[in-house]
């Protein structure tokens, strides 16, 4: 079972590891903040040895489950410390899926024979150890959702390989400001009911607050799950859904 459409959107298919109960209420105080939101974290560009290990220890410590979209060049370095932080990451219950190969230029600007590399290769690196080769996070530069980030092309493979692509709808650009970060990122989450964030596993010192940030968000009662609303969900399984004109080739 797959939610498709808005009216189903509030339904996901399955609760994974570490979540509230699927489909409860949420409240609404009287400025019409949300007070109790929905969260799917993700954390992008991994993996790097030294603080994806360090974000999963943060995970396990809160029970929270996590997506994790790496870049498929970094799983096969020599030493297979980053390939050993997918498995890890697979093995306590956190999903992986593709970033891309390279990560250097947005799908929409690059050569069909370009794109194909980028997904196949990431694709068959993931699968190798054991994430999901088809849930797809395309490149987009600073977090912009514009024409550069999918080619017709691009899209169409995610179409016919039955691939899910998921965007975001809050990038509070940890990377940027790594001690200010959390303070973005739940401003985003008190405007509205289910947020994607974006967050980066990279060496800029964000992981240091990542604690006190899953705290604040469960004093919050906020619902910490995996999957991902159609309104960030461009295409689930190889289905269009109601976000789909995100991709910007309709
Ligand atoms: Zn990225």
């Amino acid at each position: 079972m797959r939610a498709r459409g808005a009216g189903a959107r509030r339904k996901p298919a399955a609760a994974p590891p570490g979540s509230g109960p699927a489909g409860r209420g949420r409240s609404v105080d009287r400025v019409g903040t949300v007070t109790t939101p929905t969260v799917s974290l993700s954390f992008d560009n991994g993996p790097t040895p030294g603080v994806t290990d360090r974000v999963l220890d943060v995970l396990a410590r809160r029970g929270v489950p996590a997506t994790f979209f790496v870049i498929g060049h970094k799983l096969v370095e020599p030493s297979g410390r980053a390939a050993a932080l997918v498995e890890r990451a697979v093995a306590e219950g956190h999903r992986v899926g593709g970033h891309t190969w390279s990560h250097t230029v947005p799908f929409g600007l690059l050569p069909d024979r370009a794109v194909d590399r980028e997904l196949d290769d990431t694709r068959a690196a993931i699968e190798r150890l054991g994430g999901d080769g088809l849930l797809f996070r395309p490149f987009g530069e600073g977090g912009a959702i514009d024409g550069r980030l999918m080619s017709p092309h691009g899209a169409r493979r995610l179409r016919a390989g039955g691939y899910t692509c998921v965007l975001w709808t809050s990038v509070p650009g940890d990377w940027r400001d790594p001690t200010g970060w959390p303070q973005a990122a739940l401003a985003d989450v008190a405007g509205r009911d289910w947020s994607v964030l974006a967050l980066h596993d990279l060496p800029v010192g964000a992981v240091d607050r990542l604690d006190e940030f899953l705290g604040r968000l469960q004093d919050l009662g906020a619902d910490l799950r995996l999957d991902t609303p159609d309104e960030c969900t461009p295409v689930r399984a190889g289905v269009p859904t109601s976000s789909y004109h995100l991709l910007g080739v309709c």
